[in-house]
């Protein structure tokens, strides 16, 4: 089986892990041009999906890659693009009505998670404060800035 090079956001290890599962799907989408015909589809589109699962040597944990194609986005020479993913475990946002900075300060609390709780909690507070500071929120502590948010919701 595949081996690649992957940082473990379990660990924080950057590492070789064996590919130990693998699981793929095709969905199959009939467009129709009811102009030409309604009764067979004028041409058929397919999205491929396929998941990876890695071990990681050092901590025993499991991350999943997604790998996904679609019949309609190809290159140069016809063949399939495909796009990666590491989708468990998170280890970014990808939002975009958070505000950055709330986001950038989300992602360094994930960053270090599963490598120091106290930090990561640090880190945590910290998304929380610009959070308020972004709705504006009055208040003398955290908590009571919080409180203030939630009423105006
Ligand atoms: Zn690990």
């Amino acid at each position: 089986m595949d081996e690649i090079i992957l940082t473990c956001f379990h660990c924080g290890n950057k590492t070789s892990m064996k590919r130990v599962a693998s699981h793929e799907l095709t969905d199959h989408d009939e467009i129709f041009d009811y102009s030409f015909s309604s009764y067979r589809p004028a041409y058929v589109v397919s999205l491929y999906k396929r998941w990876n699962v890695y071990i990681c040597p050092v901590c025993k944990e499991i991350t999943v890659e997604r790998v996904t194609s679609f019949s309609e986005e190809i290159g140069p020479e016809g063949e399939p693009i495909y796009n990666k993913k590491l989708i468990y475990p998170m280890n970014s946002n990808d939002t975009n009505y958070i505000p950055d900075t709330v986001n950038d300060a989300f992602v360094a609390a994930l960053k270090v998670r599963h490598l120091d709780g106290a930090v990561c909690i640090m880190a945590l507070r910290r998304t929380l404060e610009k959070m308020c500071k972004d709705k504006e929120a009055k208040g003398k502590d955290l908590f009571d800035k919080l409180k203030n948010c939630q009423r105006r919701n």
